[in-house]
């Protein structure tokens, strides 16, 4: 599947002229119903999807018409999906090694397929399943997630691999109300994301995605103008227990003065510019090398409005996005996820 087709709820209509495909292990010789999809079959058995999905259990209950097409001797029933969507939803039934719950590693293509149709044909415990692992690679806890994308190796991992993937991220989680993983997948695109790239996105081209990249970029300037507030921490004169002021209040000059460097990238547009809770994540460098030169005092004060400027950043993140908060997102995912 390629990543600009992928995600949509309902695909153009394919050319007639495609070859049918039929792949070999959805094409069962006792199987007693035909789906169609796009210009792909599967020959699959009725029972076992009446009993997963009521949606389809409707579909399937239809008295066949006159106009029912009949496949080899089966009915066929023709869906209004991607064909290799399709594909993917009717592994994930019938074979439990295809599609894992985590921490098993699932490519993104597979998740948000089944994601979809999960959600579409009411088949609960594998849309579960698919959100558990969106929310997995875009967690609503802060810890779990800076580090998850700060190591990500983009050359292994499909779920950090490039912006159409992102916006299909993004648009699974709003077709399947998994909206408590749109903060940080959207925090990730304003991150990652080379101006560039934003400029020859296919998806200007396609009005549903073009809301989202809309969304992206007014979220990046906002999360520009946090960057400036968050450093507000570094940018404080010595604390009123100082040991030795007159060093300390050079030091923190030193480092007030060194902060324009940390808000612009070294070269215009030549890379990624990571926000400020991405640049100052190491607590570890920030007590030996930044707080080095302070006095015991200074330096805890330093630390501690390091933490509450990072808890802050975070808590304002869905607002950039014009998301709900954590909170009410939290309790979206428990009404949902408890169902
Ligand atoms: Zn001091």
């Amino acid at each position: 599947m390629d990543g600009s087709d992928q995600g949509r709820p309902t695909p153009k209509p394919t050319s007639r002229s495609k070859p049918i495909e039929r792949p070999p292990a959805l094409w069962f010789d006792d199987g007693n119903n035909v789906i169609q999809a796009g210009n792909y079959q599967f020959r699959i058995h009725r029972g076992i999807f009446s009993a997963r999905s009521p949606v389809l259990h409707r579909v399937f209950s239809e008295p066949a018409s006159e106009e029912t097409q009949s496949v080899e001797g089966c009915p066929a029933t023709h869906l209004q999906d991607h064909g290799k969507d399709v594909e993917n939803l009717l592994l994930a039934i019938y074979d439990p090694s295809f599609f894992e719950p985590p921490p098993k590693d699932v490519p993104v293509d597979i998740v948000l397929s089944v994601a979809l149709l999960s959600h579409k044909y009411e088949i609960k415990p594998l849309r579960r399943r698919a959100i558990l692992h969106m929310e997995r690679n875009f967690p609503l806890d802060m810890d779990a997630f800076v580090p998850r994308c700060l190591d990500a190796d983009l050359s292994e991992n499909s779920w950090f691999r490039g912006l159409e993937t992102m916006v299909n991220i993004i648009i699974t989680a709003i077709h399947t109300n998994a909206l408590w993983v749109l903060p940080a997948a959207y925090y990730y695109c304003t991150e990652m994301t080379l101006p560039r790239t934003f400029r020859n996105s296919p998806s200007w081209n396609d009005p549903d995605r073009v809301a989202i990249l809309r969304e992206i970029l007014t979220g990046k300037i906002i999360l520009d103008i946090m960057d400036v507030a968050y450093v507000d921490f570094l940018a404080s004169p010595p604390c009123s227990g100082c040991l030795s002021r007159a060093s300390c209040a050079l030091h923190l000059l030193r480092l007030a003065r060194g902060l324009p460097s940390w808000l612009t990238p070294a070269k215009k547009g030549a890379g990624p510019k990571y926000h400020t809770l991405g640049h100052w994540w190491n607590r570890k460098w920030l007590k030996e090398q930044h707080c080095g030169g302070l006095c015991t005092p200074c330096a805890s004060a330093c630390i501690s409005a390091y933490e509450s400027a990072r808890d802050d950043y975070w808590d304002k993140i869905p607002s950039a996005f014009n998301l709900p908060s954590w909170k009410e997102l939290r309790s979206l995912r428990e009404t949902d996820l408890d169902k």
